[in-house]
């Protein structure tokens, strides 16, 4: 249950009640708040004189939910809103993993000469081999930071693991939690504290309620700049990497008030479909793109195979503005 307080209630009363009930205290939108399990069917009478409003839920998905709040959390992104009634499709780009200067040079300039914003590049890359390149940790993320300042760019970035997440909480603009750490509850938290965006992917065995309860973990604990990730789930296909659940999407659309960017390039694994797979998803009238683009995905340290080469970049994003066009929406 969310419980909205009225403003007789001091910030240090709050806390207290919070505690006594079991419930998380945030401010959101000018009140304080108190959120408990969706168990709590009934304002408990001791309250009843200090809540305006309240909302009852049949399950844990409750800051999300479009019955606590019907319009979409607009995100600010070094500048730029996606979400609310922005109509916006931000197209976030750049490589899986930041190799060298050279190479995030190239891909900062790429981003910037397309009068594009935000720059993508792993520094901390969660792989399925122990023997596969790691990323270059906080080298990398130095090299982010260098982008960021010379290009005026906002950076996006993962996290692996809670071992380095105040390093990139500090360094990167929006914080990418991967699907592999979507369930990381050291990551989740820590997130659940900063004032920046983070961007939550899917587990790509995930249900879409566990997905929207590990947003949860981060809106409950006070930072209400969420953006969810669809990047694919496992099936019995073998055929693409993952299989791009856009239903889950209309799902998350109708059901959850939060911005929903798309990654077409994890999802298929191979670059030959990414182009036609981002125009079927801008179609749909969504937030934002992640991309994979190197500047020769043939030597790429990972992913190899799905990075687009910068010229099918920059084809993509012709394609796909009309399209957003055609439903009211821009690519910014
Ligand atoms: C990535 O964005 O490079 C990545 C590892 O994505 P995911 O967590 O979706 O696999
Ligand atoms: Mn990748």
């Amino acid at each position: 249950m969310i419980l909205r307080l009225n403003t007789s209630v001091a910030a240090t009363e709050a806390a207290q009640l919070a505690e006594k009930h079991k419930a998380f205290h945030i401010h959101y939108n000018g009140s304080q708040h108190l959120i408990t399990s969706s168990s709590m069917k009934e304002v408990p009478a001791e309250l009843a004189s200090k809540v305006d409003e309240n909302w009852v839920f049949n399950n844990d998905m409750q800051l999300a939910s479009r019955e606590f709040q019907q319009k979409t959390r607009e995100i600010n992104i070094g500048g730029l809103t996606i979400g609310g009634n922005t109509k916006n499709t931000i197209l976030i780009g750049g490589p899986c993993s930041v190799e060298s200067l050279e190479q995030i040079q190239e891909s900062a300039q790429l981003i910037k000469s397309l009068g594009l914003t935000t720059l993508r590049g792993g520094c901390y890359k969660p792989r399925t081999s122990p023997y596969s390149f790691q990323g270059l940790g906080l080298e990398g993320l130095k090299l982010l930071v260098k982008m960021r300042e010379e290009h005026g760019l906002s950076v996006i970035t993962e996290v692996r693991d809670a071992t380095h997440v105040d390093e990139v909480i500090e360094h990167s603009d929006i914080i990418q939690i991967g699907a592999k750490a979507m369930y990381d509850q050291g990551i989740l938290r820590a997130c659940s504290k900063i004032n920046k965006p983070v961007l939550l992917k899917r587990g790509f065995g995930s249900t879409l309620q566990e997905f929207v309860q590990a947003a949860e973990f981060i809106l409950s604990g006070g930072n209400d700049q969420v953006i969810l990730c669809e990047r694919g789930i496992r099936t019995f296909e073998t055929n693409t990497r993952f299989t791009l659940d856009l239903c889950g999407v209309a799902y998350l659309q109708e059901y959850t008030n939060l911005p929903i960017i798309l990654d077409p390039s994890h999802a298929l694994g191979y670059r030959y479909g990414v182009e036609k797979l981002a125009k079927a998803c801008v179609a749909m009238g969504i937030d934002g793109l992640l991309i994979e683009a190197h500047p020769d995905p043939s030597v790429a340290k990972s992913d190899a195979a799905q990075q687009l080469t910068h010229e099918q970049f920059i084809a993509l994003k012709s394609a796909i503005e009309p399209v957003a066009a055609s439903v009211g929406y821009k690519i910014v």
